[in-house]
């Protein structure tokens, strides 16, 4: 479902031209309201329920409903970040709030070499159509061509 904002919460990201939550949608969704200093989602119709402006915010302003069988009762999410697991807040129409505490990554910082194991990059690998280590990843030494 689509991401609304909670004017109370939102700061309008201390009046910078372009606010975290519009910087981040993909789909140019979320848009500021100068006069106000708040932002919205000026066409929840459109929403990719992608959730990145939710958990970009630094204000946790922009809250989401869940669909009915996954969050009953109408309730609202709302995320915290950490460092190494983010709280989701679950606030029931009842007022009761259950939180979960989910981690985000099992390996310390920085600890992660993406292209480790991997050839050097050659400025000739942009014409080619394969992968980024495509072969590696399927376990073969060739990938088969389609003959002619
Ligand atoms: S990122 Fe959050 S605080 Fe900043 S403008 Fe958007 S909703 Fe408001
Ligand atoms: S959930 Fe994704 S698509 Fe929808 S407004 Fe937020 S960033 Fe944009």
């Amino acid at each position: 479902m689509p991401t609304f904002v909670n004017p109370n919460k939102c700061d309008g990201c201390q009046a910078l031209d372009r606010p975290a939550c519009m910087y981040i949608c993909p789909n140019d969704l979320m848009t500021l309201d100068k006069g106000l200093g708040k932002a919205y989602n000026q066409e929840p119709d459109q929403c990719w329920e992608c959730y990145a402006c939710v958990k970009t915010c630094p204000q946790t302003a922009i809250e989401m409903r869940g669909y009915a069988d996954v969050v009953p009762f109408g309730a609202r999410l709302a995320p915290l970040r950490g460092t190494d697991s983010i709280i989701w807040t679950v606030k029931f129409r009842n007022n009761e709030t259950k939180r979960f505490r989910f981690p985000i990554r099992t390996t310390p910082w920085g600890s992660i070499e993406p292209f480790q194991g991997l050839a050097d990059a050659k400025v000739e690998d942009v014409k080619n159509p394969n992968l980024c280590g495509q072969e590696k990843f399927l376990g073969v030494d060739k990938l088969p061509v389609v003959a002619q």
